[in-house]
């Protein structure tokens, strides 16, 4: 498949996925929205990204490192007065970008705590010393835990989607080291 197929089957499943058809472009969702606010809507703007929806232009969005921002807090959808599902537009973006192996570092990074150790920002060995020395009891990292984790990971085809992700970034360098290295000749 190549990638303008890709693209197109990408935009027939959002289509199905999330109804946007009834959004009139109020701009509610980018009030309400604490991403938006912080980044002065230069950044990361909710009602843009349901117009390229609508305009069948979503597919643009994927590469976006922006598209990571949306922290999930669905005051956009609380603040829709069409109830359009904005939040749950924006995850089903991301899902499609990191279905490309588009996702950015820290995310991936985020992921592989959380399979490791069931923590997204696990805990370090100076920061649990540190509760003890509080008076606090360190926090568990079980393995048993652990193995279930990586079993859940493997289960829902999260370790092979991580493994395309580090393709994909793997490939993008080898692109860019070829261009530099075309370039200094
Ligand atoms: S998604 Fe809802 S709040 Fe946002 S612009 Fe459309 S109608 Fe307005
Ligand atoms: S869910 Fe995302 S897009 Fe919606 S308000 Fe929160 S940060 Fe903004």
């Amino acid at each position: 498949m190549d990638v303008e197929e890709r693209l197109e089957e990408i935009a027939q499943k959002l289509a199905k996925r999330v109804d946007t058809k009834s959004c009139f472009q109020c701009g509610s969702c980018v009030s309400a929205c604490p991403v938006s606010r912080i980044t002065d809507g230069e950044l990361y703007h909710p009602r843009r990204i349901v117009r390229a929806t609508l305009e069948g232009e979503a597919s643009k969005l994927l590469e976006q490192p922006s598209l990571w921002l949306c922290t999930s807090c669905h005051a956009c959808l609380e603040h829709c007065p069409q109830k359009v599902p904005v939040s749950e537009l924006v995850q089903d973006l991301q899902n499609l970008a990191s279905e490309l192996g588009v996702t950015p570092d820290d995310i991936v990074s985020e992921v592989e705590n959380i399979i490791a150790t069931g923590w997204a920002l696990a805990p370090s060995e100076s920061a649990n010393k540190r509760r003890v020395e509080l008076g606090l009891p360190p926090i568990p990292l079980e393995e048993k835990g652990k193995k279930d984790l990586h079993t859940i990971a493997k289960a829902t085809e999260l370790l092979s989607r991580l493994k395309k992700i580090k393709e994909h970034k793997a490939a993008l360098k080898a692109a860019d080291e070829a261009i530099q290295e075309g370039g200094e000749a």
